[in-house]
């Protein structure tokens, strides 16, 4: 991408491949204009005594190549005016009768009076570079167009519409008030006392690295709403893995045998608990074999261990945890941070009352009878939450992308808190910089214009 193409006047047709009812022909730049003026034959000539035309008025008329004076279609179109239109340029648009020939037909004739075929996200990314939008706006259109949950969209949505842009907005002020502080400081650094001290301290502990934390934490439970969490149902062979799969799936999936070791793949199935998406996976029982398909099953368990965002690793109850068990746990601690620990056959050993192990507080089931099964659903839910409580799902949630930036930041902030209590001005000034450029890049500033290529290929030609 070449910033000097910004001069150019672009085009591509803006609807989808394929026939429609209408097709969509979009024209950005300073000759867009011209370009109508160039190849539209009004129906009605006395609109087209004053030119440009009249803004945001659709005019009927053909599409004719000057050349040839050929009829390309005819078409509805319109004129929008930079700076108040998408790209923030001067816009046409051309709807045309939605064939993927007589669009091209049309496209072509544009092409030929001086426009340049737009790259994919061309026009979006014109919007950012002339400050229509910023670039949490310009990426959730993306989001936008490519949701495929009502919930994707509606955050989307709300990113579109700045919701993101205004938090960090209202960060970054915070963080220059503390870094304008920080820097008095470093000029009269004799003079900083105590009370400048605190004050700085108080912005940090209010206006940013708690909104900080926010905003990447909601990154975090943001994935896990929008595409939920990948549980592993490990445990020795015979605990009762596979019914317990088949007691939350509610239905018989996967193969429940007396025989020990008989679960020899993995087995994924899509539940739905408490209103939150996970894919459960029964994995084999996980003991030494001799037989070489389990000795492949156990190993397929290892790797769905290590895809895990929630291991459940499921023991019989009525017993302490057997060496075996102790070294799964730590299997599973090493794989994965969200580890829940289940006792199953409650029916067998009634009454019997796990007690808390270090920091898992044990939840006791019984696949067979139900028992307990609500308690384990409520774990599960506890830990795709991480502990918060969230009825609705949150409005703002920043990508993986915008996440690094805020993590970045908070790390910085921190960092610049121990130098503020240190009251080692320089490296605090330095910090509170880096916070800054960090969660700046959430709204573009000082983003490379590799970052940028990347963003707005996933962008398609027209948007
Ligand atoms: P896996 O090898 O861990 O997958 O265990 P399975 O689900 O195949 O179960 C092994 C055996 O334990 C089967 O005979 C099950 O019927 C039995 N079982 C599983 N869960 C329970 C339970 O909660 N109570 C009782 N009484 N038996 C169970
Ligand atoms: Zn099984």
């Amino acid at each position: 991408f070449d910033a000097m193409n910004l001069s150019q006047t672009i085009a591509a047709i803006a609807t989808p491949p394929g026939v429609g009812g209408i097709g969509v022909i979009r024209i950005s730049g300073s000759l867009s204009s011209s370009i109508l003026k160039s190849i539209f034959q009004p129906a009605h000539s006395s609109l087209f005594d004053i030119w440009p035309p009249q803004a945001y008025k659709l005019i009927r008329g053909k599409i004719v190549d000057p050349q040839t004076s050929a009829v390309k279609d005819d078409v509805l179109a319109v004129f929008m005016p930079g700076p108040g239109t998408y790209t923030g340029e001067d816009v046409v648009e051309i709807q045309g009768h939605g064939g993927p020939v007589v669009l091209g037909a049309v496209l072509e004739t544009v092409l030929s009076q001086g426009a340049r075929l737009a790259e994919p996200g061309e026009f979006t990314r014109r919007a950012f570079l002339n400050g229509r939008m910023d670039l949490s706006q310009a990426e959730a259109v993306v989001d936008l167009i490519h949701a495929r949950t009502s919930q994707a969209a509606k955050t989307a949505a709300t990113h579109v519409g700045g919701g993101l842009k205004n938090q960090v907005k209202g960060i970054l002020e915070s963080i220059m008030e503390c870094r304008a502080h920080v820097e008095a400081a470093l000029d009269f650094s004799e003079d900083a006392g105590d009370g400048e001290t605190e004050s700085i301290l108080a912005k940090l502990d209010q206006g940013v690295i708690p909104p900080l934390r926010e905003l990447a934490e909601a990154a975090e439970l943001g994935k896990a709403y929008m595409e939920g969490l990948k549980a592993a149902i490990v445990g020795r062979p015979n605990v009762g893995k596979s019914s317990l799969m088949n007691a939350l799936a509610g239905q018989e999936r996967s193969i429940v045998t007396e025989t020990p070791g008989a679960t020899r793949d993995v087995v994924r199935e899509p539940v739905l608990i408490r209103g939150l998406h996970f894919t459960l996976s029964d994995t084999a029982g996980m003991r030494t074999s001799s037989d070489a398909v389990e000795m492949i099953g156990i190993q397929r368990a290892k790797d769905a261990m290590g895809e895990s965002d929630l291991i459940i690793l499921v023991v019989e109850a009525g017993s302490d945890l057997s060496p075996e068990d102790q070294e799964l746990l730590r299997q599973a601690e090493r794989s994965c941070n969200r580890v829940l620990m289940v006792y199953n056959k409650l029916d067998l050993h009634p009454g019997f009352n796990p007690s808390p192990l270090g920091d898992y507080t044990p939840v006791a089931v019984s696949a067979k009878t139900g028992q307990g099964l609500e308690g384990l659903r409520q774990a599960m839910e506890k830990a795709l939450r991480q502990g918060r409580e969230l009825d609705a799902a949150p409005g703002i949630i920043p990508n993986l992308r915008q996440k690094g930036a805020l993590e970045d930041a908070l790390q910085s902030a921190a960092h610049a808190r121990d130098r503020i209590l240190e009251e080692a001005w320089e490296l605090a000034a330095f910090d509170m910089e880096e916070a800054q450029k960090s969660l700046e890049q959430i709204l573009g500033i000082g983003v490379s214009p590799d970052i940028l290529d990347r963003i707005f290929s996933y962008f398609c030609i027209g948007k």
